[in-house]
């Protein structure tokens, strides 16, 4: 009776090179699916052994066997969960018995004639952390598998998962019910982030690079290159936490900490060198390991914990990368890129070419997350939340981002891309409708006159002003700036583009919002405290009040910049009338200071507060009365009031702006405003959809600043818009007890006729 014995014997890269010849060998694919297992039972002294495909049903379909009865192939199915194979499959772990019928999942199948077997080793098959398959040997006796041998099943399994995939076991076509993606189309549902649709090639947002060659041909020196750049990773990482942080993007200390911690990870550096001595070379090897934790942490509930795995990811791209020789930002783009992040940061955003990137795929992120945000300033489609994004797609895949609709089509048809081509011509055709009210005063049917601003930040959004028939910048973000620099913007470069702006908005006014930083928004190279809840923490004017010299350079820019002209400056996040006094005097105290030098001031200064605070709203009598005019930040005010963090996907969206409690709150400070004067606007991104827009034009805001995509669709609603009428309707609704009054509003609005 065989007693196994594993690979010890033969060697893992000689079963490896035997299994690629028989798939070489041409005939048809059973044949070749079956001489494959026949090897492997043989190499690994087992009396059976049977590969399990998953169908796109789920079920596992016994594919091909050495050892159990051939008419089971293609009969038998298990469930996922079903048997030990389906088990193997549910928890993507090897499972090792010496005797499984006695095992509580064991699942007998008469058509197989497994029952003579005893001992049992199984491992899944792992395509992008998700089991596409079971490699199982049996021995008939009860035997123990020890760790070399289940370590080498793995590399097997890893390898067959490879192959299966990419069609050299069998054609992809023979097996295009098999769950291997990704080759299927698919439609997977999001939401919007950004409008538009764009169809193009996926790039990988910090791509994995896929292992070229798998096994190696020199294991001993092969453990060299691993542990060789596993040292140059983690010094890279001391590096970076020493001082060097200007190089390190948008990556935060925080992530840069763990990624120290992991890694220094015993467990996850062990299990690369197993991996490496089991034959594969350092790159399959991380692969490798990237894929067990994959599935390990896909099963994890704890956000946490799921966290860490993203940590683990990254660190495995930059252990790739660095064994590629490769360095960041050498990636050639197709020009029709969509980029496929499983979470990204606004910086991260912007270090891609503008003139490439066609659209944006987020997994995870929300939409009032400052990377939406500046993919709608870019006018780059996007959708998020796509559940399970980043395992179905490959490099370069086909791909429709569908930023209406809030879906993402990948491998589409050609009937699909065909369909889609045919809305962005619509599309196209609707912009020239916009373009025809382009430069018509917004006046309501009734005759109020509303002042359509857009919101900018970077100096390719001023060409957008021209284009969108805005009357001005009513938000420009200053931090733009600082977020796509390698380090602080010196006075001149700020200078700089303050005046460019200004130029290019020539008599339309701008308002300039000083610096906002901190939350979601880091600026690797500004030494930043640590701190649980970056948006109740030091962020915005708080930063700016703490570290006063920072606002200080900034505010004499604005005033060089703004010399001779109007210049409007409002602080974001004031939460005290104090703190607005203290910003206040800081302007104060520039123009004193160039006064005395002589410089040229700007012939009118307007100093505002955003209203982003709640807190503000109880104290609208104190402050009003020391501003030249406020700003209502909807994105903060509703995170604020809903206690829900904008950037935080399972909070995000839980409420919705056009509800009873964020109107009233909107209808009292547009009344505070109105019964002092003081000039009021609403610059969040609801001024830039055309059914929110509608309710702050009926709550009486008269000035509306957006992102210049959605300043036409709005000025056709301003156009088409009764206000009396909406008024009256309103009244009714802002009563209701509902969470949301949406459905109604926009009943509403289609009675009225308003163009949506
Ligand atoms: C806001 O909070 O609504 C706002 C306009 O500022 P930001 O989105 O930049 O935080
Ligand atoms: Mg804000």
């Amino acid at each position: 009776m065989p007693q196994g014995g594993g690979l010890s014997t033969r060697g893992p890269r000689n079963l490896l090179r035997q299994i690629r010849e028989a798939m070489a060998g041409g005939g048809p694919a059973q044949g070749r699916l079956n001489q494959v297992v026949r090897i492997i039972a043989l190499s690994m002294v087992a009396e059976v052994c049977s590969l399990y495909l998953r169908r796109a049903s789920g079920e596992l379909e016994l594919f091909a066997t050495e050892g159990l009865n051939p008419e089971a192939v293609h009969n038998t199915r298990l469930r996922p969960g079903e048997g030990l194979v389906g088990e193997v499959a549910r928890i993507a772990e090897p499972i090792s018995l010496i005797d499984a019928p006695s095992h509580p999942s064991f699942s007998y199948r008469p058509e197989t004639g497994e029952d003579p077997y005893h001992a049992f080793l199984g491992a899944p098959l792992l395509r992008g952390g998700r089991a596409v398959g079971v490699l199982v040997v049996q021995n008939r006796a009860a035997r123990h598998y020890d760790a070399d041998e289940i370590e080498d099943i793995q590399t097997i399994a890893m390898v067959l998962a490879e192959t299966v995939a990419s069609g050299e076991l069998v054609g992809l076509e023979e097996l295009s019910e098999v769950e291997l993606a990704p080759h299927r189309a698919e439609r997977l549902k999001g939401q919007k982030f950004a409008d538009g649709l764009a169809v193009g090639h996926v790039v990988l947002h910090e791509a994995p690079i896929a292992p070229e060659q798998l096994l190696a041909l020199d294991p001993v020196a092969e453990e060299i290159r691993l542990h060789a750049s596993l040292d140059a990773l983690k010094s890279g990482i001391d590096h970076m936490l020493d001082g060097g942080q200007g190089k390190l993007g948008g990556a935060s200390y925080e992530v840069l900490e763990t990624y120290r911690m992991f890694a220094d990870d015993r467990g996850w550096n062990r299990s690369l060198e197993e991996a490496v001595r089991s034959g594969l070379t350092a790159e399959a090897a991380v692969d490798r390991v990237r894929n067990e934790h994959r599935a390990r942490f896909a099963k994890a509930r704890d956000p946490y914990i799921k966290e860490r795995l993203h940590d683990f990811e990254d660190l495995a791209n930059r252990l790739l990368r660095i064994l590629a020789g490769d360095k960041p930002g050498d990636r050639a783009l197709p020009d029709d890129a969509i980029l496929v992040a499983k979470n990204l940061g606004p910086a991260d955003l912007l270090e891609y070419p503008r003139t490439k990137l066609k659209g944006l795929l987020i997994e995870e992120g929300s939409a009032a997350s400052h990377a939406a945000i500046v993919a709608r300033a870019l006018q780059i489609p996007c959708v998020g939340r796509l559940m399970g994004l980043r395992d179905r797609l490959s490099e370069n895949d086909l791909v429709i981002v569908d930023g209406e609709g809030g879906e993402a089509f990948l491998r589409p048809r050609p009937d699909m891309v065909e369909a889609v081509t045919q809305r962005m011509a619509m599309r196209q055709s609707r912009q020239a409708e916009f373009d025809k009210i382009r430069d018509l005063p917004a006046v309501t049917q009734d005759g109020t006159r509303v002042t359509l601003l857009t919101n900018a930040g970077l100096a390719v959004d001023l060409e957008l002003l021209d284009k969108s028939g805005a009357e001005g910048i009513g938000l420009f973000r200053t931090e733009f700036q600082f977020m796509v620099s390698d380090e602080l913007p010196k006075l001149n470069a700020q200078t700089a583009l303050y005046r460019l702006v200004l130029d290019a908005a020539d008599e339309r006014p701008v308002t300039f919002r000083t610096l906002d930083i901190g939350g979601d928004k880091v600026l690797p190279y500004l030494e930043a405290e640590r701190e649980e809840n970056p948006a109740l923490g030091r962020r915005a004017i708080r930063l700016g009040l703490d570290r006063p010299a920072l606002l200080r350079m900034q505010l004499r820019a604005l005033l060089t910049a703004a010399g001779g002209r109007e210049l409007r400056v409002m602080f974001p996040m004031i939460a005290t009338v104090d703190e607005f006094r203290a910003a206040r005097e800081l302007v104060d105290y520039e123009v004193a200071w160039a006064r005395r030098r002589g410089r040229p001031l700007p012939e009118l200064l307007r100093v505002g507060a955003m209203i982003e605070c709640p807190s503000l709203l109880w104290h609208l009598d104190a402050l009003l009365p020391l501003t030249d005019f406020v700003s209502v930040g909807s994105n903060d005010l509703f995170q604020y009031m809903f206690a829900a963090d904008r950037t935080n996907p399972l909070v995000a969206e839980r409420y919705d702006p056009l509800s009873p409690p964020a109107l009233r709150a909107l209808q009292y400070i547009q009344k505070k405003c109105a019964d002092t004067g003081t000039p009021v606007s609403v610059c969040g991104e609801i001024a830039g959809k055309p059914l929110e827009a509608f309710a702050l034009v009926t709550l009486g805001f008269t000035r509306l600043s957006a992102p210049a995509a959605g300043v036409g669709a709005v000025k056709r609603m301003v156009l088409s818009t009764d206000l009396v009428a909406a008024r009256r309707g309103m009244a009714n609704l802002l009563g209701s007890s509902a969470a949301s009054i949406r459905g109604e509003l926009e009943s509403l609005a289609r009675k009225l006729n308003v163009a949506l």
